[in-house]
């Protein structure tokens, strides 16, 4: 796997820089070795295991990189990173709250993040749907930036 994996990258000189996958891609542009995403195959080959419930994570924002100095280990509430280290136990779907001020917005810019990063995880809008409360015409407009347009 690893002869693959290697065979798929192309490391560059300045080894600190992105390693790009030249492999097969999935829709999202993560690469895939064997069914596993790329990154997720780098981190636990170069760095070590993934617990369950945890997402490897981009510090470069360049999802076809698989360079293992350029990933982390986060669960989706973490995008702040804030908690991330700490590490206590696993990820658990985040609890639904519904905006207090404006009975209008039913979600927060956090919940919003999540979805994003939820859906570039692989969830489904229709899973996604599930755990948050709106719809999934919603949850696509979300994750294609038509609304909520200025949450980062
Ligand atoms: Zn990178």
């Amino acid at each position: 796997m690893l002869d693959k994996f290697m065979k798929h990258t192309v490391i560059p000189e300045d080894k600190n820089l992105c390693w790009i996958w030249q492999g097969v891609k999935d829709r999202d542009g993560y690469g895939v070795l064997n069914a596993t995403r790329a990154p997720r195959f780098a981190y636990s080959q170069f760095i070590g295991v993934i617990p369950n419930g945890m997402f490897v994570c981009h510090s470069c924002d360049n999802r076809a990189c698989v360079n293992p100095q350029h990933l982390w280990l986060g669960t989706p509430a973490q995008n702040s990173r804030d908690r991330d280290l700490k590490g206590r136990g696993k990820y658990k779907l985040p609890t639904i709250k519904y905006g207090k001020d404006n009975p209008k917005t039913k979600l927060t810019e956090n919940q919003v993040r999540e979805i994003r990063h939820l859906r570039e995880e692989g969830l489904s809008y229709y899973r996604l749907a599930k755990i948050y409360p709106v719809t999934i015409q919603t949850i696509r407009s979300i994750c294609l930036h038509e609304i909520w347009k200025w949450v980062k």
